[in-house]
C-alpha cells in the first residue's frame, strides 16, 4: 500500500531533496540519509541555473522554443549516444520544474534568462529566493525552497551525518534497505539513491574518468568531499550498469583553488605551435576538449605588459552574474605575484617568450600579428571573439600554462531508465532500486549541453525516483 511505503533516500542534494519531497506528498515513510554533516551537496554550491524550453518564463521574453527541440539539441551535442527517452523525460521534467519551483517559493526573472550551451535560444533560467544560508547562490536557493518544505512533511526524516555504505539485497537481487557506515541496517520498501558525482573520489576518477585527474594535484573538485561514489559503487554491487564518461572541467593556471569559470576576452589562448585556437571565452562546455586535442595536449594563456596595467582588474569574473563563489586569475595583483614568483613566465621579446615556455616562436610571432591586426580593426577575423580585447604588443610579454583540471560534474554513473528505476546488465530494473540526479549516467555524452542540465536533471529524476518508487509509475 503506498501509504505505508517505507523509502529511503540516500543523499540530500537537489535529487535527494526532491525525491524525498515527492515520496512524502504520495504519502510514504520517508528517511533522507546524508552523510554531511548538512544537506545540500554541490546543489547548494551551484549557480542553480535551470536549463529548461518552452516554459513561461521563456514566453515572457518572446522566446518561441518547444521540447523537442531541446531534445535536438540535446541529441546533436552528444552525437546521438543518449536515449532519446531520458532525453524526452529530462525535456518534459525540466519544463514541469520550473513551475515546480516556483510553487515552492522560487522566482524566475525573465530577463535574466541567458545562452548557457552551445544553443542559440536562451535556456538557462536563473532562480531568485533566499538560500537560508546554505550556499552562495541559486544552487543554494533551490535547496532551501525544497528543504523549508520538506521539513514541513511530517512523514519525511532528514538524517545528516549519516552515510550509507551498501546496500541490502534479498532474494532475485531485490534491494530491501540499506547498511550505514556505523553497521545500522534500515530496512525499505525501496531505496532511491541520490549521492551525487564521484568529483572527489580520486580512485573512481581514476577509472572512470582518468583524464579528469591526468595532471596530478592540479586536479580539484568544486563540490563536496563527500561526493565520492558511493551511489554508483553501490549500484553497481546491486548489479547495475554503469553508463557515460567525462564530465566538466575547467581550465586553471593553478595559482590557487580559486573557481574561475570564465575567461577574460582580452588573454589569448596558444598551443605549442603558436597558434590560437579558440574564441578564448567559449563555454566551458567545450574548452577542456579544445584543449585536450593540441598538441600534447598543451596551452598557455599568453598576455603583455599593457594588459597587465589596463585591463586585468577581474571585472569579467561573472559575466552572468551567476552569483557563485567565483574568484578570478586574471588581476593584476594576482598576476605579479605570480610573475615575480616565476609561476607566469615573461619575455622581453615574443621570441624570448617562446625561447622560456616552449612555444614555437614563429607561430607565436604569426598568430600576434594577426591577433593585433584584428585588435587594431575592432574585430578577431578568425574566432570572432566579442569584448575587450587587448593586443599583445607591448614588451614584457606573458604566458602561463593552463589545464584543464578544476572537476564541476562527472558524467558516468548508473543506467536508468525513464522512470528513474537502476538497470541492471541486462536492461532490465532491479527491484527496489531507483536513482536521480549526478549519480545517473547516460545523460550527457563528452560535451555538456549547457549549464542548468545537471540540476534540471537532478529534479527531473529525483522527482520521478519518487513517483515510481511509489508506486505512481506508468
Ligand atoms: C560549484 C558548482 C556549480 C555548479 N553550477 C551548476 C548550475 O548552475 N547548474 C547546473 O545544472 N549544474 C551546476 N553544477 C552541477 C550540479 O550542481 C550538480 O550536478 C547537481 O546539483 C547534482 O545534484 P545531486 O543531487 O545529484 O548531487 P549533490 O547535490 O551533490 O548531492 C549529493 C549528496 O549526496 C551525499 N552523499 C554522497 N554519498 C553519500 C552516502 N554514501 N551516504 C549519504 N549521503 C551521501 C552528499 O554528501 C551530497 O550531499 C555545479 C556544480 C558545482 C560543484
Amino acid at each position: 500500500m503506498a501509504g505505508t511505503r517505507r523509502i529511503v533516500v540516500i543523499g540530500a542534494g537537489g535529487a535527494g531533496l526532491a525525491a524525498a519531497l515527492e515520496a512524502g506528498r504520495a504519502g510514504a515513510d520517508v528517511l533522507l540519509l546524508e552523510a554531511a554533516e548538512q544537506v545540500g551537496g554541490a546543489t547548494a554550491r551551484a549557480g542553480g541555473v535551470v536549463y529548461a524550453s518552452d516554459t513561461p518564463v521563456q514566453k515572457a521574453r518572446g522566446v518561441q522554443d518547444s521540447v523537442d527541440e531541446l531534445i535536438n539539441y540535446y541529441m546533436t551535442v552528444s552525437r546521438h549516444e543518449l536515449e532519446p527517452r531520458l532525453l524526452r523525460a529530462s525535456a518534459e521534467g525540466t519544463r514541469q520544474v520550473i513551475g515546480w519551483l516556483e510553487d515552492l517559493g522560487i522566482t524566475w526573472n525573465p530577463d535574466r534568462l541567458y545562452i548557457a550551451g552551445l544553443e542559440h535560444k536562451p535556456r538557462g533560467h536563473m532562480p531568485t529566493g533566499d538560500t537560508r544560508g546554505l550556499g552562495p547562490a541559486g544552487g543554494a536557493m533551490i535547496v532551501a525552497a525544497l528543504l523549508t518544505a520538506v521539513e514541513r512533511a511530517d512523514n519525511v526524516e532528514i538524517r545528516t551525518g549519516t552515510r550509507c555504505t551498501s546496500l541490502l539485497t534479498g532474494e532475485d537481487q531485490v534491494v530491501v534497505g540499506v547498511r550505514t557506515e556505523t553497521g545500522e541496517e534500515i530496512p525499505a520498501d525501496a531505496v532511491i539513491l541520490a549521492t551525487g558525482g564521484f568529483g572527489a573520489g580520486t580512485e573512481m576518477l581514476r577509472k572512470y574518468w582518468p583524464d579528469a585527474v591526468r595532471h596530478g594535484d592540479w586536479h580539484w573538485y568544486l563540490g563536496p568531499d563527500t561526493n565520492i561514489g558511493d551511489g554508483v559503487r553501490m549500484g553497481l554491487a546491486a548489479g547495475g550498469e554503469l553508463r557515460g564518461r567525462g564530465g566538466t572541467l575547467l581550465e586553471t593556471p593553478n595559482f590557487g583553488r580559486l573557481n574561475d569559470a570564465f575567461t577574460p576576452p582580452w588573454l589569448i589562448y596558444v598551443n605549442k605551435h603558436g597558434h590560437r585556437f579558440v574564441d578564448e571565452t567559449d563555454t566551458y562546455c567545450v574548452m577542456p576538449h579544445l584543449i585536450g586535442r593540441q598538441p600534447e595536449g598543451r596551452c598557455w594563456a599568453v598576455f603583455d605588459d599593457a594588459a597587465l596595467q589596463k585591463v586585468a582588474d577581474g571585472g569579467y569574473v561573472d559575466p552572468y552574474g551567476l552569483g557563485v563563489d567565483l574568484e578570478s586569475n586574471w588581476t593584476a595583483a594576482m598576476l605579479r605575484r605570480q610573475i615575480e614568483a616565476g609561476v607566469v613566465t615573461s619575455g622581453a621579446t615574443l621570441a624570448e617568450l617562446a625561447a622560456r615556455t616552449g612555444i614555437a616562436a614563429a607561430g607565436l610571432e604569426a598568430t600576434a600579428e594577426q591577433w593585433n591586426a584584428d585588435v587594431a580593426g575592432g574585430r578577431d577575423t578568425v574566432f570572432e571573439k566579442q569584448g575587450t580585447l587587448a593586443p599583445v604588443s607591448t614588451a614584457p610579454f606573458y604566458a602561463v600554462e593552463l589545464r584543464p583540471a578544476i572537476i564541476g560534474i562527472t558524467f558516468a554513473g548508473l543506467r536508468i531508465d525513464h522512470e528513474a528505476r537502476v538497470l541492471d546488465t541486462a536492461g532490465r530494473p532491479i527491484p527496489g532500486l531507483f536513482a536521480g540526479g549526478e549519480v545517473v549516467g547516460g545523460l550527457d555524452a563528452d560535451v555538456y549541453a549547457g549549464g542548468g542540465t545537471s540540476i534540471g536533471n537532478a529534479l527531473v529524476f529525483g522527482r520521478t525516483a519518487a513517483r515510481t518508487a511509489t508506486g505512481g509509475a506508468a
